[in-house]
């Protein structure tokens, strides 16, 4: 037979290698900062267009390449930073593989030009799918300008896989802000579309991160320092407080690059515990610097993992060096003894004698109490103050016992359930036939036997349709703010509020002003309180950020799911009678009851001959 084994040519190996190197424009931009890094530059610039499918651009101060080296770049296993395997354990560059230009080039169209200080001319490159399509020499500032455009232009599997240039976008700003965090010795400008998203000048850790996350963020950082011989520690943790219910901001550096390490992670957060709530995340910027001889950043291709010689130590130190911050900076809580109460007193008072204020209150004055209304004891499942959320209703016909998909199961006190607002919440408490059991589940007796309903999913799918109702019905009600809400966001989170403003203002949020670093609110949804808006607009932000994991979901879906999932109640929590059986009744009005916007189950059937089997 035939030989039939043959090396495959160079361009379909990189386009193969391509794979790997490059999963998305956020990769090529990694790829290209991280070489600018490597060249020295002072200063870096990003240009990117349509989320970084139509362009990518680095522009560096560095030391630029000669016109063989230009070219050279580009080779498969070419790089300029290793020679030998040993060189591996002695990395301080980012690159080494000598993988990332051939890869690139690859699969979009590639435009250098770059030039060495001391010469005088720069090159001019153009490839396009490897091929080098001309060079030539021109006049060009020292350093790099390397352009990638129309990625996977020969890839269309790939380049229909990508997803919106918002989503792209967001992995591109994600991987800057890595980059950027890891040098704040470098200056950095970002432009997208032609507008100026980050503009960061040189500057220390805390300025680059301030800078990054917005002036708010500086009164939240806790220096964290430590040197031993096997590691050496710096950055800041997030004051506990701050913490935020989603993910927030995570960031391990070891020798100036990011990485991901969940039992690093793990480590923190054992050292916040008692501290923060166990739904909560800690934030941190903490640089590692290790022996390089010491790690292992080869084990995975790009990079943002690394293997430990000694993890266990590295656990131990780094959990201990932070509880020391928390300690140290007072971040604990602790009884303040030493407070001078004269400080507390203005001036002119000091010396006056206190007088009791007189002042009457009729205390059972109620202004939404409405005659003989007695107020239900434990949780209502309804806000206390969210009056004019029965006007969500108004316009949606849901009277129980019209569900198609319930009308098997019919309540037994159906006669008197009727609905919870029409002002029958004596009558119900008095015949309520529901049950709250281990604070999670409602029991209800059905003709044919019973239902256990989880009480939280309930509610949240009882909230999903409002909210989704609402939406597409597109008459928001808003509760109007006495005094407006201020709030603070990182930059990035303001872009995505941006983003998603039309959706929340479907919703009956009212934004007076949405600009650098904050967020004026005048206006909330009757279903949310003032006090949780804060809490809302970050569990929507992470959600909206998250969305990038996941496919195919419309914002007003995403918004409308969020809403649910951080309002409703929660498995834990008492209700009362009357709750139950309005959570019932408006579940049982839902268009799809049976499942929860998370497609969980929410309830069970039980018939009486299913119990009756039992007793056999
Ligand atoms: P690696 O970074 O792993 O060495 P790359 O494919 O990213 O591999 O780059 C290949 C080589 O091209 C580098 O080793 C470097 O010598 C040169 N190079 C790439 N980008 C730049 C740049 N911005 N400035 C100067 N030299 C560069
Ligand atoms: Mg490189």
């Amino acid at each position: 037979m035939a030989d039939i084994i043959k090396l495959l040519p160079d361009h379909v190996a990189n386009q193969i290698a391509a794979g790997e190197v490059v999963q998305r424009p956020a990769s090529v931009v990694k790829e290209l900062l991280e070489n600018a890094i490597d060249a020295g530059a002072a200063s870096i610039k990003l240009i990117i267009k349509e989320g970084g499918k139509v362009l990518i651009q680095v522009i560096d101060d560095g030391i630029g390449m000669t016109p063989t080296d230009a070219r050279m770049g580009f080779e498969r296993h070419a790089t300029s930073k290793i020679q030998k395997a040993e060189d591996l354990f002695s990395l301080n560059t980012k690159g080494f593989r000598g993988e990332a230009l051939a890869s690139i080039a690859a699969i979009a169209h590639v435009e250098l030009q770059t030039r060495p200080e001391q010469d005088e001319m720069a090159t001019h490159l153009r490839i396009e799918g490897s091929e080098i399509k001309f060079q030539e020499v021109c006049v060009a500032p020292k350093g790099t300008s390397m352009s990638v455009k129309n990625l996977f232009f020969n890839i269309p599997a790939r380049r229909n896989f990508l997803k919106s240039n918002q989503v792209e976008l967001r992995h591109i700003t994600d991987e800057f802000h890595r980059v950027a965090l890891a040098h704040p010795g470098i200056a950095f400008n970002f432009y997208n579309n032609g507008s100026e998203l980050f503009n960061l000048p040189k500057a220390n850790q805390r300025q680059r991160i301030v800078h990054i996350f917005g002036s708010k963020t500086n009164e939240k950082l806790v220096p964290v320092n430590e040197e031993t011989q096997v590691v050496k520690i710096a950055g800041f943790i997030i004051k506990p407080e701050f913490a935020k219910k989603s993910r927030g901001e995570q960031f391990f550096f070891v020798n100036n690059r990011f990485i991901k390490s969940p039992y690093l992670h793990h480590a923190v957060l054992a050292a916040f515990e008692g501290l923060i709530k166990s739904d909560a995340y800690p934030g941190y910027f903490l640089y590692l610097d290790v022996d390089p001889a010491s790690i292992d950043i080869n084990i995975h291709p790009t990079k943002t993992e690394v293997k430990f010689d000694d993890e266990h130590t590295l656990y131990a130190i780094l959990r201990s060096t932070i509880k020391h911050s928390l300690g140290q900076f007072n971040v604990v809580p602790a009884l303040d003894f030493e407070q001078d109460q004269n400080l507390e007193t203005p001036y002119d008072y000091k010396d006056k004698n206190a007088v009791q204020p007189n002042v009457t209150v009729d205390r059972a004055f109620n202004p939404f109490q409405e005659v003989g209304q007695k107020s239900p004891a434990g949780r209502s499942y309804k806000k206390q103050n969210t009056e004019g959320w029965e006007n969500l209703y108004v316009g949606l016909e849901s009277k129980v016992g019209q569900n198609d998909d319930f009308s098997s199961v019919r309540f037994e006190s159906e006669s008197n359930t009727g609905s919870f607002f029409e002002g029958h919440q004596e009558d119900l408490e008095s015949i309520a036939t529901t049950f709250q059991l281990r604070r999670k589940y409602i029991v209800t007796t059905i003709k044919s036997g019973m239902v256990v309903i989880d009480q939280s999913r309930a509610h949240q799918r009882v909230l999903y349709e409002q909210f989704l109702k609402n939406i597409t019905v597109n008459q928001a009600i808003s509760q109007q703010l006495l005094f407006p809400l201020q709030l603070s966001f990182s930059n990035a989170d303001i872009a995505i509020l941006k983003e998603i403003k039309e959706s929340l203002t479907s919703i009956g949020f009212v934004f007076s002003n949405i600009d650098k670093e904050e967020v004026r609110i005048t206006g909330v949804p009757p279903l949310i309180s003032e006090s949780e808006v804060g809490m809302v607009l970050d569990q929507l932000i992470s959600d909206f950020q998250m969305q990038i994991t996941e496919d195919s979901f419309s914002q007003t879906d995403v918004l409308a799911k969020t809403l649910a999932k951080t309002l409703s109640v929660k498995t834990g929590e008492v209700l009362n009678n009357a709750s139950q059986l309005a959570l019932v009744n408006d579940l049982f009005a839902c268009k799809e009851s049976r499942w929860s916007p998370f497609n969980k189950p929410v309830y069970v059937t039980i018939t009486e001959s299913d119990i009756d089997k039992k007793f056999i």
